[in-house]
């Protein structure tokens, strides 16, 4: 069995993760090569302190979950209110205030009427269930073929195999999986009137086969925080109507407050069929995801016939102490200024990231809400990148060709200040190399 090698960061490497490590498969791993991960002992506000006593500014919030920082006070108090009550029922018979609570919370909180969710327990999971709703919407509206889904280049929906299928082709590794998912009809963005003819005229030949349109809209994340203006998303919700398909939005990323607005949707005024919630639903708390449809879409399954329903339910959907900390989340995003703060997040960004413009091997300056984002032309040694952050005091984990900042939205300027000048200094090292 391949053991981790050691981590020249690590001052002393704790016994649990000295024992663990051989036995714990990690996340986009080669586990061959990858050095010892970080031991994190305790989590505050925007630090994360390691086994040695270090800390660290957090540029990531924990893949984009953790919006007011971490241990909140009051989320934390939500959560431990209902472990003592009451950690888990099934939602099979049985039903619960705060599953009820947060679905009732979601439709008012959603643009239209955008009022009915299921919820899962990963973002991926509730992608396939908004993929499964869409193909079962035509199935019960009488209206048969319409099973494939069109998405587009540099979009990320999950890892499940469903998922994968709306994936951009090279994240999605769809060469590599041929045969094991489905072929989908991918192509690009709409985010030029000719490029809004070419999708039209596509939709045109397909929209018999297709069930949706998917994007995660403003923003595609994984794929590369590749931004993309409202205009592209008013034309892709022209286009569904006029094709008859439905549009699926991803917001698992940009939803609360990242892209500067509450969603992403909102900002270009339009009201997807289906949209996808997860990562800050809980405010990194908990695992949790929400697939939610208009009232068409869910009406469309409403029958005297059984086979008519959507046969779905994760054995934890709906958990007790995840909507907990989903209603606790939502409290916070009405009570404190979350969007002022990713304005003001927005702004700094804008100033201080500015300067990498001039770094050679620097192809791009980008910055939406609180994403900040500075693109190489080429990256190579992406370990020894990590490891020079972390020597300068942040948590910042660039990919692809990109280092990027999406820090918890609570974040205070003199730390903000401190993880853009580690994103420039270690930017210009990498391209003296
Ligand atoms: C992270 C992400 C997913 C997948 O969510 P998981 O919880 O990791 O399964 C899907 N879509 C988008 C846009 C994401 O950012």
């Amino acid at each position: 069995m391949p053991f981790p090698p050691r981590n020249p960061l690590l001052n002393d490497v704790p016994r649990w993760l000295e024992e663990g490590a051989p036995h714990l498969w990690l996340p986009y791993t080669q586990m061959q090569t990858v050095p010892m991960p970080l031991p994190v002992v305790k989590t505050d506000g925007v630090r994360l302190t390691l086994a040695d006593g270090r800390e660290l500014i957090d540029g990531t919030s924990s893949w984009w979950t953790a919006a007011h920082g971490y241990n909140h006070p009051h989320i934390r108090q939500a959560v431990t209110a209902q472990l003592e009550r009451m950690p888990h029922v099934m939602l099979g018979g049985l039903a619960h205030e705060p599953v009820m609570t947060l679905a009732t919370r979601l439709a008012k909180l959603l643009p239209g009427d955008l009022n009915h969710t299921f919820f899962s327990e990963s973002g991926s999971v509730s992608v396939e269930i908004a993929m499964k709703i869409a193909v079962q919407f035509w199935i019960n509206s009488g209206i048969k073929g319409k099973k494939r889904f069109v998405s587009f280049r540099g979009g990320y929906h999950g890892d499940t195999l469903a998922a994968m299928s709306v994936c951009d082709p090279d994240e999605g590794m769809h060469t590599l999986f041929k045969g094991a998912i489905a072929e989908q009809l991918i192509t690009g963005l709409p985010t030029t009137p000719e490029k809004e003819a070419a999708l039209d005229a596509f939709l045109a030949t397909h929209a018999h086969e297709v069930a949706a349109v998917m994007t995660e809209p403003l923003v595609q994340g994984a794929g590369g925080m590749i931004f993309h203006d409202i205009e592209t998303l008013k034309r892709l919700r022209r286009l569904c109507d006029k094709h008859n398909v439905l549009l699926v939005l991803d917001e698992i990323f940009v939803g609360f407050g990242r892209t500067g607005s509450m969603f992403a949707c909102e900002a270009a005024g339009i009201v997807p069929d289906i949209v996808t919630l997860s990562k800050a639903l809980t405010g990194g708390t908990m695992a949790l995801a929400a697939t939610v449809a208009r009232t068409k879409v869910f009406e469309a399954f409403l029958s005297d016939d059984p086979s008519k329903a959507l046969m779905h339910g994760p054995t934890y959907t709906g958990n007790p102490l995840a909507c907990a900390a989903a209603n606790a989340s939502l409290d916070l995003f009405e009570r404190e200024p979350r969007l002022r703060q990713v304005a003001a997040i927005e702004a700094q960004l804008r100033r201080e990231l500015e300067p990498a413009r001039s770094i050679k091997g620097v192809r791009d300056v980008r910055v939406k809400g609180a994403i900040g984002v500075i693109e190489l032309e080429a990256m190579s040694n992406l370990d020894g990148l990590k490891r020079r952050f972390v020597e300068e005091g942040v948590f910042i984990r660039p990919f692809g060709k990109i280092v990027y900042t999406t820090p918890p939205l609570v974040i205070g300027e003199e730390d903000l200040a401190r993880l853009t000048a580690a994103m420039l200094k270690i930017t210009a090292e990498a391209a003296l190399r």
